[in-house]
């Protein structure tokens, strides 16, 4: 280990070796993933191939051209996101690429993920009801504000304003939902109410992101969630869907795809998986589902980190934590991704940091050496998300044939997880060959920046671009 000021008892040395082996994956391996992820987004785009036959979902969402920056209007914005609901108002102004926003953030409280459907709906109508009341007074005197619904797990869509869910990914667990199109439940909820409220688009938090960055910066291409859950979006024609024959669109018009890439190696052909990977999925609400997802998003992470340590303390062989009391690491989920980011922040000098939270946190006194393996663990497994992540980034632009663009990314992981950004660059370039750079500051062929808000602007634009083809009379 470099830069180690400890001295490391001989088992804990060897343990480091074999956990970076099998957290490390290396250039060939990023390449042979990367390979097989573009036989699979094309799979995903073909006939026949269901969620259960294992491939990527691939979802057409009926967002079916790039905003050109001069959308106007003003719309409402509901993200459903894992941890927080949001409610926006957002207006278009007449000025290019140019937007007013309001919001308010509601909390969305864990009981809800595993409640009932109607309790689902109920808070997320209360949230708009208590918001339209509050920026527009009595909902009764008021005409109907168009609205952009970000829901952010797999859905299949005949049309733009449906959501089959396929199921639910990032933890949910409600029942009765899956399988039914969730925009009668919302509807019913909001009539219940009279909350004036028309939902013209539901569409995926990447979406969003894709048509929110491509708002300000044409160059951007694809739109990438790195947060509790991990996935991508770009624009597809729709030629290449073969599962869209039937709708006989002309084979130029584009459609952006909801990859829903979280599913990527669910029949486990190539991931490296360990086996706290394994273990990840056999207690998760969803065995066998989102196998790339569990690597990579942020509901994972922290977790991951959590059974290495409590498996090392429990080979008698590996001695870590000797005589501690480890129950507070016993329990699952207890430490989330930003806990492993505060370790990998924390100045190297004697990790005091680390120390205190482990002391506050879970009751653990740990030794410089303990500390030390600690923090390695972290960046190995932060570097392997932002790894494997580069993998289907590359796959999308090699799919594409796109040599260089700009690719927009949001979500906790990307936007907190220290060197996130960095690592996963490394990762595209020894993917795709380029050559070293002969200035530092130049641009990488394809860049990952971080994007505009999708599911607020996102969300506001796809329902002004879905007005505006309604108007032209195109589906
Ligand atoms: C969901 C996707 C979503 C991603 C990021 C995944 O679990 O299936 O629909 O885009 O999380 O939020
Ligand atoms: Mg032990």
């Amino acid at each position: 280990m470099t830069g180690s000021k400890a001295e490391f008892p001989k088992d804990l040395l060897d343990q480091i070796k074999y956990i970076e082996g099998l957290f490390t994956v290396e250039t060939p391996k990023l390449k042979e993933i990367s390979d097989h992820f573009v036989n699979e987004l094309a799979k995903g785009l073909d006939v026949g191939l269901s969620v259960e036959g294992g491939s990527i979902p691939m979802n057409p969402t009926w967002v079916m051209s790039y905003p050109d920056g001069y959308e106007t209007g003003t719309f409402l914005a509901l993200d459903m996101g894992g941890t927080n609901l949001r409610v926006c108002e957002i207006t278009l102004t007449d000025q290019k690429s140019e937007f007013d926003i309001i919001q308010s953030k509601y909390r969305m409280p864990d009981e809800l993920k595993t409640g009932s459907s109607e309790e689902l709906w109920e808070y997320i109508a209360d949230c708009l009801h208590q918001f339209v009341e509050t920026h527009h007074g009595d909902c009764s005197k008021l005409d109907s504000i168009p609205l952009g619904f970000t829901f952010s797990y797999p859905a299949t869509q005949n049309y733009i304003d449906e959501g089959i869910l396929q199921r639910w990914t990032k933890g949910f667990d409600i029942s009765g939902v899956e399988g039914q199109n969730v925009v009668p439940m919302f509807e019913a909820a909001l009539a219940k109410r009279g909350v004036p409220i028309k939902l013209t688009a539901l569409i995926n938090d990447t979406t969003g992101t894709l048509i929110a960055s491509a708002y300000t910066d044409t160059k951007m291409k694809i739109g990438c969630i790195f947060g509790t859950g991990c996935n991508a979006a770009y624009m597809e024609n729709a030629g290449s869907i073969p599962k869209l024959a039937h709708m006989n669109l002309p084979p130029d018009t584009p459609m952006a795809i909801n990859c829903e890439w979280g599913a990527f190696d669910n029949e486990h052909k190539v991931l490296p998986r360990t086996p706290y990977d394994l273990i990840i999925d056999r207690d998760s609400p969803r065995p066998g589902q989102q196998a790339f997802e569990k690597m990579i998003a942020g509901l994972y992470l922290g977790e991951i980190f959590r059974l290495v340590l409590v498996d090392l303390h429990d080979n008698k062989d590996i001695h870590i934590f000797e005589g501690q009391d480890i129950t507070a690491l016993r329990r699952p989920y207890s430490l989330d991704a930003s806990f492993l980011s505060a370790v990998e922040e924390d100045p190297f000098e004697n990790l005091q940091e680390t120390y205190d939270s482990f002391v506050a946190r879970l009751n653990i006194k740990c030794t410089l050496p303990e500390l030390e393996f600690i923090r390695r663990l972290a960046e190995l497994i932060g570097t392997r998300a932002a790894r494997l992540s580069a993998c289907g980034v590359a796959a999308v632009c090699k799919k594409k044939g796109y040599q260089s663009c700009h690719v927009g990314a949001d979500g906790s992981v990307f936007n907190k997880y220290p060197h996130f950004k960095a690592r996963g660059a490394v990762a595209l370039r020894e993917i795709l060959d380029w050559p070293a750079k002969s200035n530092p500051k130049e641009e990488d062929p394809v860049e990952i920046l971080a994007a505009e808000d999708g599911s607020g602007v996102g969300a506001a634009l796809i329902a002004a671009l879905t007005l505006k083809r309604v108007k032209e009379g195109n589906m």
